[in-house]
């Protein structure tokens, strides 16, 4: 996979998924926009190991789940590279609660960085796609999107959403040779993964057909094969990356 003078965006990349995202899209040869909200430091760092590869990288904070933030951020993108060939849809949070007692803020908050995020990204970049008659927007979804799961209502609801707005995209897009594709990861190993219960981890683990959880370097290489040229005829389609984790119980 050659993603040489490729201009990439991945969302809340300072950490876990994102990060492994940026830095094998860095390695097959792109130029990669960190994006991360809050702190810098997490994306600045990550900007440091792509141009210790040799390659350009710039890091832009930004809210996903703010229209105006993401307005900033693509024409930020467009301003210092010319334009964006790749648009990697990654910034995820959780906020559990079983259904009885979900607040309000539980399921808003989801929805806009989950579901929201993604139409506004895409929305962003999608003209100059058009433009270009060229494109590849790849969207983190979850197994969570596709089975459900206990006390995520909410993230289910945001991650399932991603997979029709995927298709939705895929077809609106084709036209002018832009594909979406949406990669449903399982159980991976992650600051958002390691801040549950060790028993809950565990229990997780027994139900993975392949016996252990991914990390974000297995999503990364996915996600790099649909960013690169060699994907040029899968579009709308969800791929998961669960260890077998989707097929059901063990
Ligand atoms: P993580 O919490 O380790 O990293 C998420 C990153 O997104 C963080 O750097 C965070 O600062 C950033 N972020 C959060 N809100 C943001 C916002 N509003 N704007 C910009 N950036 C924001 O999570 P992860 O495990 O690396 O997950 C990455 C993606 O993969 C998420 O979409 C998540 O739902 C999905 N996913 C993860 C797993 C897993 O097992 N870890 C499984 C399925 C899907």
């Amino acid at each position: 996979m050659d993603l040489t003078g490729k201009v990439a965006i991945v969302t809340g990349s300072g950490r876990g998924i994102g990060k492994a995202i940026a830095l094998r899209l860095a390695e097959a040869g792109a130029t990669v926009v960190v994006n991360d909200f809050g702190d810098s430091a997490p994306a600045e760092q990550t900007v440091a190991e792509i141009k210790q590869m040799g390659r350009q990288a710039t890091a832009i904070t930004a809210d996903v789940s703010s229209a105006a933030d993401v307005t900033r951020l693509v024409d930020t993108a467009i301003a210092t590279y010319g334009k964006v060939d790749i648009l990697v849809n990654n910034a995820g949070i959780t906020r559990d609660q079983l259904m009885m007692r979900m607040t309000d803020e539980q399921w808003d908050s989801v929805i806009a960085v989950d579901l929201k995020s993604v139409f506004l990204c895409t929305r962003a970049v999608l003209r100059s796609m058009m433009k270009q008659r060229s494109g590849r927007i790849v969207n983190i979804s979850s197994v969570v999107g596709i089975m459900g799961n206990i006390g995520q209502a909410n993230y289910a609801s945001a991650k399932a959403g991603i997979i029709g707005f995927t298709k939705a995209i895929a077809k609106e897009a084709a036209a002018r040779g832009i594909t979406a594709n949406a990669v449903a990861p399982g159980f991976i190993d992650t600051p958002m993964t390691q801040a549950m219960p060790e028993e809950v981890r565990k229990s997780m683990i027994d139900h993975i057909p392949l016996g252990c959880m991914g990390t974000p370097k297995d999503i990364a290489e996915t996600v790099a094969f649909l960013a690169s040229d060699e994907a040029r005829y899968i579009t709308g389609q969800v791929v998961p990356v669960d260890g077998g984790f989707s097929l059901g119980k063990v």
